[in-house]
């Protein structure tokens, strides 16, 4: 290889992706196109119903000679995991592929046990809550606290707009809240940039603003019963991982409005989910930098969840005011390496109390 290439970045992406009706059924494909000869499906109870089943269907019948074994997670943990890898024992690496199919928490599990049997990752998800369908990083809760770590990313996704468009629609609200983060946390990003001398990619921060614009431009006709905004959300998520992916980290997707949703799960506080609490952040870091340095529309984007019929006030995530403004001063200890807005102007309470009041997310 000419030496000029060890400049680049070498990226692994994955080579089949769909989006649409009826994906499921493309998965006799991908067994042949990878030669796969024994998998593992990896479900949950729920999910199984929704999808799993179906999966074993198209294995049995329509894939040849390729064999499979199933297994239904009852809890995502790092020991879900581990209890797959013990009962496969010496055939763990007899493996060729991994199949998850499922919510992030299935998705996170099946991420793991690909990673740690050297296997193919297939990603059928069954709901789009969180860019965690395509991330490279499974997240789990630990001792009531949230861990991240590496895992596999997939070869191939299948989306199944029928599937996905049946499951709650608050997951899907959530999905929302999540991929408009990235508005926010990619400002962060360039603050990072410009004060604190951090690497910038501008192609990974199009990958994983440019979705989020888009929904944001139809603000007015926002509705996921509508398959193109449905597979626009999607896509949107896929390409959320695929930017960490591509970055290597999760920088491109995760800055302020992550951090206070991760305060709200350290102190334990709310019942919201990640993308609901990272949907209200979002309000109120977008708030803080048109406040500071007169970016962004935190008007638009509040509108635009409210149009979704997300969260955007404390009191829809269970949070009193008092609550809300602790998980903001605890926001500013987590991961201060992270170079953000909370960084950079390091607001006092009171800067708070005049956020919340403007923005309205708690009154
Ligand atoms: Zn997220």
């Amino acid at each position: 290889m000419p030496m000029i290439f060890k400049h680049f970045k070498q990226v692994l992406l994955p080579v089949d992706v769909r989006i649409h009706r009826n994906a499921l059924a493309h998965l006799p494909k991908l067994v042949r196109r990878y030669g796969l000869r024994k998998v593992m499906v990896v479900t949950g109870p729920r999910t199984y119903e929704i999808a799993g089943r179906r999966v074993e269907q198209i294995l049995s019948t329509g894939c040849g000679d390729c064999r499979f074994s199933l297994f239904i997670v009852k809890t995502a943990s790092r020991g879900s995991a581990k209890k797959i890898e013990q009962e496969m024992r010496g055939d763990l690496g007899d493996y060729d592929a991994v199949i998850g199919v499922g919510g992030g928490k299935v998705l996170d599990v099946s991420k793991v046990v690909a990673y740690h049997s050297n296997a193919l990752l297939i990603s059928i998800p069954t709901n789009a809550a969180h860019d965690g369908i395509a991330s490279p990083l499974a997240s789990f809760k630990e001792k009531g606290m949230p861990i991240s770590i590496k895992a596999a990313s997939p070869i191939s996704i299948l989306a199944d707009l029928e599937i996905i468009r049946k499951s709650p629609v608050r997951l899907l609200r959530s999905g929302y809240g999540d991929l408009i983060s990235n508005m926010v946390e990619v400002k962060d990003w360039l603050l990072g940039v410009e004060k604190a001398d951090e690497d910038y990619d501008e192609i990974v921060a199009g990958i994983s603003t440019m979705p989020a614009m888009l929904l944001l431009k139809s603000a007015d006709d926002l509705d996921f019963r509508n398959t193109d905004y449905l597979r626009l959300l999607v896509r949107g998520l896929i390409l959320g991982g695929l930017a960490i992916s591509i970055y290597g980290t999760s920088r491109p997707v995760s800055g302020s409005a992550h951090k206070f949703s991760h305060a709200l799960d350290y102190l334990g506080y709310g019942k919201g989910t990640h993308g609901e609490q990272v949907g209200v952040g979002t309000i109120i870091m977008e708030y803080l930098h048109q406040h500071y340095y007169g970016e962004g529309d935190w008007e638009l984007l509040k509108y635009s969840l409210e149009k979704v019929l997300a969260p955007t006030t404390g009191r829809e995530l269970g949070l009193t005011r008092r609550q809300m403004l602790e998980a903001l001063m605890y926001a500013k200890r987590i991961r201060p390496s992270r170079y953000t807005i909370l960084e950079d102007q390091d607001p006092s309470k009171k800067d708070f109390e005049i956020c919340l009041e403007k923005t309205g997310v708690c009154r």
